[in-house]
């Protein structure tokens, strides 16, 4: 794709988000390029055969990027100059630059990316006994809304191009080669709504899962969405063998929709059919993830409410104790209250876990990170 085309197709992205045109002043438009990260295999041969190259050059590139890694066009020494300079001419290998990366007592590390147009994202490397996984941001900014979140108080900016989420992965490999590591699981989980991003996320998916790319297995991969009904049918048909994960955070539609404005749209019984649907559809179970906020929804009673909705449903419920957000009023749940919900829920047969929380001291909250370093830019 040539530079002018991208540019454009930036600006397209930003329009959709805002939902209204933005100015096309060329003056004002930073020089972009086309991550090389965003083409899967089989649109790179294209690429190449539409410009006078060998298709197989295309699983070459792909062991450059993705087996040694390097950061220019000019390390892939067994490719011609020329194809160099047309590659160079077309793509950037690197367009994250990073900020900050804050590393935690536990191992976690936090890292605040900078995009080609200036745009701030997060990305989390968490270490777990079975592994290093990664949490990687879809969208600038969310316009999901839900209130418990630092990432949606902006709204919206753009998209992420499947690129921009595909070099997050490769840019913290890097930082793991170091030290002789590899990711081996990725959540679509950071900043953003996934699957208000299908496109670019299956794109994503279809390059970090692809056995000449970063081979990260797709039962090591999990998507989390907040509920558009649409694409979890979608996301069924595709009939992929990631694990999904549904954020639901509420044992009732009143609840649900305080919590998350997004549950106005896509009712709380309809949400639970295109569940039942994917379950069956694909034969694997869902999680349920299930923030608990003090004195909000974390009471015994709620967990009731909470098992009858989900009741015979193949699935999972994570608890989630949620970080105080000082932007909302949210306090933490005690943990005894935590336990009580838990055994509530054990008790009804359903299977449940709590999440450990990792990286505490460093901001890990989602959108954290981001909210403070746009604090200090507007200084
Ligand atoms: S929790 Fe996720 S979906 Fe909800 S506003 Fe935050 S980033 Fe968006």
């Amino acid at each position: 794709m040539d530079e002018n085309k991208f540019n454009e197709r930036i600006q397209d992205l930003v329009e959709e988000a805002e939902d209204k045109p933005v100015r096309r002043e060329k003056k004002e438009k930073p020089q972009l390029k086309e991550s090389i990260y965003s083409l899967r295999l089989d649109e790179l041969k294209d690429w190449l055969e539409a410009n006078g190259e060998k298709a197989f050059r295309a699983t070459q590139i792909y062991e450059w990027l993705y087996e040694k890694r390097v950061k220019s066009f000019e390390e892939m020494s067994n490719l011609s100059k020329s194809l160099r300079d047309k590659l160079t001419a077309s793509f950037a290998v690197t367009t994250l630059s990073t900020i900050i990366s804050q590393e935690s007592k536990d191992g976690t590390i936090k890292f605040l990316f900078q995009l080609q147009d200036g745009y701030s994202i997060e990305t989390v490397l968490m270490r777990h006994e079975y592994g290093n996984s990664i949490c990687v941001t879809t969208q600038v900014g969310c316009r999901i809304g839900c209130t418990f979140c630092a990432s949606t108080l902006g709204g919206l900016k753009r998209h992420l191009l499947a690129g921009e989420i595909v070099e997050q992965v490769v840019k913290v490999q890097q930082k793991l080669d170091e030290v002789g590591e590899r990711v081996s699981h990725i959540v679509i989980m950071g900043i953003g709504e996934p699957f208000d991003n299908y496109d670019a996320m299956m794109n994503f998916l279809k390059v970090i899962n692809h056995d000449k790319g970063l081979n990260i297995g797709a039962r090591h991969i999990t998507v989390s969405t907040s509920g558009i009904i649409p694409k979890i049918y979608q996301f069924a048909d595709e009939q992929l063998q990631i694990n999904f994960a549904l954020s639901l955070h509420a044992p009732n539609q009143e609840l649900r929709q305080k919590l998350m404005p997004i549950a106005r749209a896509y009712k709380l019984d309809k949400l639970i059919e295109a569940i039942k649907y994917y379950t069956e559809k694909t034969g694997r179970r869902v999680s349920f993830e299930y923030g608990l906020f003090g004195g909000e929804n974390d009471s015994v009673e709620h967990a009731e409410e909470l098992s009858k909705l989900i009741k015979g449903i193949k699935c999972h419920v994570n608890l989630i104790p949620v970080n105080y957000v000082p932007e909302r009023n949210y306090v933490r749940t005690p943990r005894e209250k935590i336990f009580a919900f838990e055994k509530t829920l054990k008790k009804n047969g359903i299977n449940v876990t709590i999440r450990r929380e990792q990286g505490s001291d460093i901001d890990a909250a989602c959108g954290q990170l981001r909210a403070k370093e746009r604090a200090q830019e507007t200084r």
